[in-house]
């Protein structure tokens, strides 16, 4: 019998864990030729999230989990998770049931037809205010413009991968984990399939604007350089404008000298003050990242759980 693992990133979700728990063993009882397994993670939940985890356990042998001595991030805890799944197929899944099991049986069949993976995308964003769906556009069309690793517009991290994808993940060791990326950059055949964006009914999304912005930055800048190249472009367009100032006030000098001087002093320390200050952020960007890689401090550090760890990835 094919083996699954369902790895569940939970902060915050005592309200609704029990209620995912229940529709997906429904799901599950319709698959009898899979034998499956959760991997809940507790992300460092403020309210009982891991109280009802333990409970869940013991209700259900198939239930294991892995708990954070505080909160690291849904990245840190998809790493965690998937470090200590050891199925044929690995699932990850948010809690809040806004990815819907009932897409098991086709997720499945298409990875039984010998994908390596299947993932989902959004196909429309109802209930969702314009400013995010115009800043997700923004993002997937920058993301994609600029790095090597494409992904269409609106996937989200729901997918089921198999073994040798999942190992191939898990020997990326970066610390600033941006999984959405990973996912693409390893490689190997990935079916998109779309589906119904749900909205979350039990709890709330624990995403602000603000995070969502550091999100973008963290994506773009771990998949490509292009920023930097776009530093030096700028600094060559910046001689050749310079020159042409020089060259077009010459005239001024003759016939109008405080007024060129004037326009040309405030104007051109303006305009280079501005792309130093860009510049500056851009590389701060960059440099800031090699700060924290060099330290390689753990991506998760675990309190308590009920499994095993596996393997030593680092
Ligand atoms: N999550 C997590 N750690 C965090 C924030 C979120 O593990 O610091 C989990 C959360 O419990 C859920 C998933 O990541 O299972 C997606 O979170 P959320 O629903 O808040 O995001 P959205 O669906 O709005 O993108
Ligand atoms: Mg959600």
């Amino acid at each position: 019998m094919k083996t699954v693992d369902l790895v569940v990133p939970c902060f915050n979700e005592e309200e609704v864990l029990p209620e995912f728990v229940r529709v997906t063993n429904e799901v599950i009882a319709t698959l009898p030729q899979y034998s499956f397994r959760y991997i809940l993670v507790n992300d460092g939940s403020r309210d009982n999230t891991l109280l009802t985890m333990i409970k869940l356990a013991q209700e259900f042998e198939n239930v294991k989990y892995i708990s954070f001595s505080r909160n690291f991030g849904k990245e840190a805890a998809m790493y965690a998770g998937l470090e200590h799944t050891t199925a044929d197929y690995v699932f990850v899944m948010d809690a809040d049931l806004q990815h819907p099991p009932a897409m098991f049986p086709d997720m499945l069949r298409e990875i039984e037809e010998g994908h390596d993976c299947c993932a989902l995308y959004r196909k429309e964003r109802k209930g969702e205010s314009v400013l995010r769906t115009g800043f997700s556009k923004l993002f997937f069309a920058l993301q994609n413009s600029m790095s090597s690793v494409k992904m269409p517009y609106g996937a989200v991290d729901y997918r089921v991968m198999s073994r040798q994808m999942v190992d191939a993940i898990l020997s990326m060791g970066e610390v600033q984990r941006f999984s959405k990326g990973i996912f693409c950059w390893v490689g190997f055949d990935t079916k998109w399939i779309p589906y119904q964006n749900v909205e979350r009914t039990i709890g709330k999304s624990s995403w602000s604007l603000w995070g969502l912005f550091r999100y973008a930055i963290d994506g773009i800048t771990a998949f490509s350089i292009t920023p930097l190249r776009f530093l030096f472009i700028v600094s060559v367009l910046m001689l050749l404008l310079s020159a042409v100032v020089g060259i077009v006030a010459i005239p001024f000098i003759f016939f109008a000298p405080h007024f060129a001087t004037f326009f040309a002093l405030s104007g051109s320390i303006l305009f280079a003050g501005g792309i130093l200050e860009l510049s500056l952020g851009i590389l701060g960007e960059y440099i800031g990242r090699v700060y924290v890689e060099t330290k390689q401090r753990p991506i998760y550090i675990a309190k308590v759980s009920n499994i095993k760890k596996v393997r030593n990835n680092g």
